[in-house]
């Protein structure tokens, strides 16, 4: 079989959904072409925007990087990078060493902020407190309160992470059958914030398959951080993905026609469920919040709540 771009003998991926089969070069060039248009065309970046990659480590935020670092080398962008050490004992370890490798090499700013420098909390401590919510809604809040303040603290004016096809078709799944609707209208290419304090998010890689984002590290011998969380298993999302997964194998178009469905409705889904409330800062901890306390506080009380109800009972 011969690329479908250039004719070469030897092809790295054949795309079920469009019939296109690539050779490793003409992969590559469509990945970084496909990126850099939405970039442009979603205005996601502009000339100027200093941008903060959350870099885990992992095959999304290393793909993300390795393309954005075109745009800072023509110096169109300023570009740093943020890793957060959630303290999962075994798997983070490895991931933060090569999300480090990686700015290092490419000379750009890099703070790796933990859970428990902010928190007093490792994910794995709360989670051993026996808490009433599942381990991926504690560190997804916890996370983005840290990324966005440490983002600001370094001057970014853009977030970038590297949510690709699959996490973005799972997010509009899971909040549909949860009836989430507020999550629902949150849910895009970028984000519109009602603060100043909050800083854009943008995820460049929305329209990327996972599986393809894994054929492009491994196609441009970048180094990745591949084992899974083990807090991973247990969450909805997991049960969701693998429906989708199911499903992709005889309708491969699912996954794409799941996000434009959700982006030709979403307009109307917004005007009709905009957030009634104004933003205040928090009372503990000063972060933007639509409550007096903003979730990362208040799940920070919930847990200490429970550890000193650990302790009593142990006690007695
Ligand atoms: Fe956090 Fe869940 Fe992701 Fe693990 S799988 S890093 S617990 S969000
Ligand atoms: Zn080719
Ligand atoms: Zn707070």
């Amino acid at each position: 079989m011969k690329c479908t771009r250039c004719d070469k003998a030897e092809i790295i991926i054949e795309r079920k959904h469009s019939g296109q089969r690539l050779c490793i070069e003409c992969f590559i060039l469509s990945i970084q072409k496909k990126v850099l248009k939405d970039i442009r065309k979603q205005k996601l970046i502009e000339k100027g925007d200093r941008v903060a990659v959350a870099l885990s480590g992992g095959k999304d935020s290393v793909t993300v990087l390795d393309i954005l670092n075109s745009l800072y080398e023509r110096k169109i962008i300023d570009l740093m990078a943020i890793t957060i050490d959630e303290g999962i004992q075994g798997y983070r370890d490895e991931a933060i060493q090569i999300a480090a490798k990686h700015a290092q090499q490419l000379g750009i700013k890099h703070r790796i902020v933990s859970f428990k420098e902010c928190f007093n909390l490792s994910l794995d401590e709360i989670m051993a407190s026996d808490p009433s919510r599942g381990a991926c809604t504690y560190c997804g809040v916890l996370r983005r309160w840290i990324i966005n303040k440490t983002a600001r603290e370094m001057g970014a004016t853009k977030i970038v992470t590297g949510h690709n096809l699959d996490d973005e078709t799972q997010s509009i799944l899971m909040n549909y059958l949860e009836g989430n609707i507020d999550n629902l209208t949150r849910i895009g290419a970028r984000t519109f914030p009602a603060s100043d304090n909050f800083v854009v998010k943008i995820k460049p890689l929305r329209e990327i398959p996972e599986k393809e984002v894994g054929i492009y590290v491994l196609a441009r011998n970048l180094e990745a951080h591949f084992a899974g969380c083990p807090y991973s298993r247990d969450s909805f999302r997991a049960e969701i993905a693998q429906i989708v997964k199911d499903l992709s194998k005889n309708h491969p178009t699912i996954m794409y026609s799941t996000l434009r469905g959700f982006d030709k409705i979403k307009i109307a889904l917004k005007k009709e469920y905009s957030p009634g409330f104004n933003l205040k800062n928090c009372i503990n901890c000063g972060e933007p919040s639509a409550q007096k306390l903003c979730r990362a506080c208040l799940f920070c009380r919930e847990i200490e709540k429970h550890i000193h109800r650990n302790k009593f009972n142990a006690n007695y």
